[in-house]
């Protein structure tokens, strides 16, 4: 087993041009399973070819254990790397396919054979190691291209969107086949995509990356209660965080110009001064004691956040303190909950409720606790 640790890495392309990675550090550890997930273009693939070994640092320092490894070839790193588009040697057998890399390292047939017949056995493919590539589905292929990168023993498992070419069923299945596996050969793994779902199914640890930077690194339930950085938390959920900007001063947090003088602890947003409610003073006093919201001192230029799972909706105003004001856009059944699209000000907002006991066009308040607010200061940090 291996753990990695990117120092200070940054690399550039195009003579300095393009940043695809900037300071990035981070730590693996010993048989973790870490994803790194942003959107295209973040620089997570160059990350892991980083690590791999495929590209070179153009600066800072990569270890795998106690041993600097930049500067290797990606051979002498023992890793395994599996990626989208795989290619299986189409003329050999699902068996030569597996045992393909032990061949080229002059490993004797029985011991390939025992090898070969130890990870088809793992990946649930034993039956089929006499069929040719074509003969197999996408799922099945895609096992055979885990089976041959994993029958090196390598210390590292390195995968680039390894799912991304299967239908949404059979990605659902392979990624609980993958995280198995994983426990089973207790491999330290780092795992690229852009898939969230995907991500926060199988990671130990998440990174989540933007334009080369590395935003947050947190285990996904962390990451989905906790986001640092306004930037996450309207990437992390779906649908995503709500984030209302406002101008906070003292106690209170004023949502533009439509919108009405705010008073202390009191989040208001309407359309006039006077259809806003919850002019009560609260907080501390209301029992649910002072919010992190409230009791932050920040001022200035804000983002209040509310998850789409923590807005209640009524259309008859509530004596609640945190009231939204706004009017129905539309109404989509999805089965397991209601989503509601409510426009606020000139922002759609996204409730997510149990049942959907409103129309379009029709008034609604959005309520929420304080302890479901999150508040982000004007550089997108979160505060409270
Ligand atoms: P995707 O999900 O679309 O694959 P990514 O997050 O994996 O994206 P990278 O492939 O790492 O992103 O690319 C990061 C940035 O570096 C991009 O702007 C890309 O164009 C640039 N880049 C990557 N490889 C090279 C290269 N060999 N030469 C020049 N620019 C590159």
């Amino acid at each position: 087993m291996t753990s990695i640790v990117m120092d200070d890495v940054s690399k550039y392309f195009d003579g300095g041009q393009t940043i695809a990675n900037y300071r990035l550090t981070l730590e693996v550890a010993d048989g973790e399973f870490l994803v790194f997930l942003g959107p295209s273009g973040c620089g997570k693939t160059t990350a892991l070819r980083l690590i791999a070994g495929l590209e070179q640092p153009s600066k800072g320092e990569i270890y795998f254990g106690d041993e600097r490894v930049d500067g290797w070839s990606p051979s002498s790193r023992n890793v395994a790397m599996v990626f989208q588009n795989y290619a299986l040697y189409p003329h050999m057998t699902v068996a030569e396919n597996i045992g393909y890399p032990l061949r080229v390292r002059g490993v004797p047939p029985d011991e390939r054979d025992r090898k070969v017949e130890e990870v088809t056995t793992l990946l649930h493919i034993e039956d089929q190691v006499e069929k040719k590539p074509a003969a197999l589905s996408g799922g099945q292929r895609q096992r055979v291209a885990l089976a041959r990168a994993i029958i090196r023993e390598p210390s590292v498992f390195l995968l680039d969107e390894p799912l991304s070419n299967l239908d949404a069923k059979l990605r659902q299945e392979m990624r609980v086949e993958l995280k198995r596996l994983q426990n089973e050969l207790d491999i330290t793994t780092v795992y690229v995509t852009h898939n969230q779902e995907e991500a926060m199914s199988m990671a130990d640890r998440v990174v989540v990356m933007n334009q080369g930077t590395i935003q947050q690194v947190a285990p996904p339930q962390e990451l989905y209660k906790r986001p640092r950085t306004a930037w996450v938390a309207r990437f992390i959920g779906s649908p995503p965080m709500n984030l209302f900007e406002g101008t906070r001063r003292n106690g209170s947090i004023d949502f533009g110009e439509a919108g009405a003088v705010e008073l202390d602890n009191v989040v208001r947003v309407g359309e006039t001064g006077d259809e806003t409610v919850g002019t009560e003073k609260s907080g501390a006093e209301d029992g649910s004691g002072a919010t992190s919201v409230v009791a932050s001192d920040v001022q200035g230029e804000v983002e209040l956040g509310v998850r789409p799972e923590d807005l209640t909706i009524s259309t008859s105003r509530p004596p609640a303190k945190n009231v939204i004001e706004g009017q129905v856009d539309t109404v989509e059944p999805l089965g397991e909950y209601v989503l509601v699209n409510v426009i606020v000000n000139d922002q759609l907002v996204n409730a997510k409720l149990a049942d959907g006991t409103v129309s379009r066009d029709e008034r609604v308040y959005l309520t929420f606790d304080d302890e479901d607010a999150y508040l982000y200061d004007e550089n997108g940090e979160l505060v409270g």
